[in-house]
């Protein structure tokens, strides 16, 4: 073998080496993040394989992940659910979370993700930031017990007129066209659960999609977000809480952390 040859060689595999660094996912990470959501959240992730609730749903197709894959997808979710106290999780129900693919009659391209309540799981297309958190909210807004009537209040400050229901179409080129002011996402504009799913999204995700000082009723849909995770967290997701995730301070152990403290 020649000597350049060798270094050639040398070069390349400290090259795929620094791409598997990059890349950080693998079986080990996937085998640490399956178990990491199933201890602290009480949650299994579905992938591959239809199942009997999958045709229930009409799921036509359903992605076949890689290991690599996989193990990325997983690792995204386990980053995101990290930003919730464990208990919420818990006490919200949801044990399941698919990885799906939509090729389905029932939905429309742009579609992220649903939740179903009947069986509790959610159903998410690949993986989003924003589509993850959006289906968890419904979770928490159909099943927590809410002592500050966060619903109730909404529905009375922001009139119903503002709301399109079942007219809201899921093309994606109409919903552009729609008026957005006052809203994180136009999907917001079906109605009162989508609107606080939508805000939620954009609390959780802070894909700074409005300009706070733009749009004052935005602002206030997301502190009256803000004050639900607070009493539904029990006083875990309060001011503290969100000033750390502002700075990016909450990662996976954040919450061991904050017992420790
Ligand atoms: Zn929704």
């Amino acid at each position: 073998m020649k000597k350049s040859d060798i270094i050639a060689g040398m070069k390349e595999a400290v090259e795929t080496a620094t791409r598997e660094v990059d890349w950080g996912y693998s079986p080990e990470t996937l085998r640490r993040d399956l178990r990491f959501l199933r201890d602290q959240y009480g949650l299994r992730i579905r992938m591959g394989r239809k199942t009997i609730f999958d045709d229930v749903f009409s799921i036509d197709s359903i992605e076949k992940m890689n290991l690599r894959e996989a193990a990325f997808h997983v690792g995204e979710l386990t980053k995101e659910i990290a930003k919730y106290p464990p208990n919420l999780i818990r006490t919200s129900e949801v044990k399941t979370i698919r990885f799906a693919d939509f090729k389905a009659r029932r939905f429309s391209r742009g579609t992220g993700g649903f939740y179903n309540q009947e069986e509790k799981i959610i159903y998410l297309l690949s993986f989003s930031f924003e589509s993850f958190h959006h289906e968890i909210f419904h979770a928490f807004d159909t099943e927590l017990e809410d002592p500050s009537n966060s619903y109730e209040n909404w529905v009375n400050i922001f009139p119903s007129f503002l709301y399109l229901g079942d007219e809201l179409s899921c093309n994606v080129l109409e919903l552009r066209k729609l008026r957005r002011k006052g809203f994180a996402g136009t999907w917001g504009r079906k109605n009162p659960l989508e609107d606080r799913a939508t805000a939620a999204e954009e609390l959780m995700t802070m894909s700074r999609f409005y300009d706070p000082k733009k749009d004052k009723i935005l602002t206030q849909k997301i502190k009256l977000i803000k004050e639900f995770f607070e009493v539904v967290s029990d006083g875990l997701m309060g001011k503290q809480y969100f000033r750390d995730l502002r700075g990016k301070r909450v990662g996976v152990d954040y919450w061991q952390q904050r017992k420790l403290k």
